[in-house]
């Protein structure tokens, strides 16, 4: 009996061997799966009645640019883009010597409420789909394609929302987006960002597939920790740090812990101090970001010396590499913690 397509899956809700299934499910040849991605993700090739009618009976998501931002740099493009229900979330483009990256939204809001972050402000309005997030991608792709530009190099899942609270569609997104068949960014070139969702680190070790894991840790002790990232309470630093260890231990790559800099609250000697000895020995790398300007909250960025100041601390007391994140696109809003539509 044939079987009609579910309803509520766009065309790029189908991670290759899901794609297969729907096929034979509808009685067309799995074989054909290959010509369907490289018609879907490739732009070309020629495609066999059945692999036409499979396509012709779905759509992308629907999405509409409400707004298209760029910074006074030039190296930032920020998007506010808007789905079939009236949703709306943020994608950035950032782009640096033909090399491109794409900064994707997991979340319509987000449900962890960090003090610091606009999108945490906003709360938690619904999930993306798997479709949705690779509907991004591919509107950043084909925006390079009509300036002449090379495709995305790399993916950040740093957008609005919790990429591992919405696990299973994450999963299913990056699976479109790192496939060679298709759109073939490397699992090396996404990386996804965490506030620190420990049984969704668990999961993501498990599925083995080598996504960098970027931790948002900005405080060493728990009741530092606590009052900048509520969910802290529930998963708290000692775990949360074992978790990246087994991470690190399966994927054999060293976890990125962000540290995002307030004036006065997480920035002094002392706290680089501890922040080092808390990693001490660990595969870790350290990226630090001084905070961006959201409404809601008044904290500062740190002056530069300072950054650079706890930047030497940790290198000196715990040997990791420590970088500073380039500050891009926050005179459009665009920078990490200011997505919020
Ligand atoms: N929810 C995920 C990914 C999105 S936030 C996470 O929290 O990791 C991406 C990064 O921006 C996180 O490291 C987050 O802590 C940081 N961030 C949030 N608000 C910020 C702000 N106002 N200034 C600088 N960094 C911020
Ligand atoms: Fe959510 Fe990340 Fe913002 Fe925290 S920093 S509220 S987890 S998007």
């Amino acid at each position: 009996m044939l079987q009609l397509p579910r309803s509520m899956d766009s065309l790029y809700d189908f991670p290759f061997s899901d794609l297969e299934d729907s096929l034979r499910s509808e009685g067309i040849k799995a074989v054909h799966a290959q010509e369907i991605y490289r018609s879907l993700y490739k732009k070309g090739g020629k495609l066999a009645p059945g692999a036409q009618r499979w396509i012709a009976a779905r759509k992308p998501p629907e999405m509409t640019i409400v707004k298209d931002l760029a910074s006074s740099d030039g190296y930032t493009r920020k998007f506010l883009l808007r789905f079939a229900d009236g949703k709306e979330i943020e994608t950035v483009l950032m782009g640096y010597r033909g090399r491109y990256t794409a900064c994707i939204s997991s979340q319509v809001g987000c449900a962890m409420g960090c003090v610091f972050c606009a999108t945490g402000k906003m709360g938690f309005t619904r999930h993306l789909t798997a479709g949705e997030m690779v509907a991004q991608i591919q509107f950043l792709n084909n925006h390079l394609a009509t300036e002449g530009k090379e495709p995305l190099r790399n993916v950040v899942m740093m957008g609005m929302g919790e990429p591992l609270h919405n696990f299973k569609e994450l999963m299913k997104g990056l699976a479109v987006i790192s496939d060679p068949r298709g759109i073939g960014i490397a699992p090396s070139r996404i990386s996804i960002s965490t506030v620190g969702h420990i049984p969704g680190i668990q999961k993501l070790a498990e599925a083995g597939k080598g996504y960098e894991l970027s931790v948002s840790l900005h405080g060493a002790s728990n009741q530092e920790r606590s009052a900048l990232i509520p969910i802290n309470k529930r998963w708290p630093i000692e775990d949360l740090l074992d978790a990246c260890r087994a991470y690190s231990e399966k994927t054999e790559r060293k976890v990125l812990i962000a540290w995002t800099l307030i004036e006065g609250a997480n920035d002094s000697d002392d706290h680089a101090t501890r922040l080092a000895e808390l990693l001490k020995g660990r595969q870790v790398h350290v990226n630090l970001i001084p905070l961006n300007p959201t409404e809601g909250f008044d904290g500062q960025p740190p002056s530069e010396e300072r950054v650079l100041e706890f930047q030497r601390i940790i290198k000196a007391t715990a040997g990791i590499p420590v970088t500073v994140r380039q500050r891009r696109g926050i005179d459009v809003g665009a920078g990490c913690g200011q997505l919020a539509g």
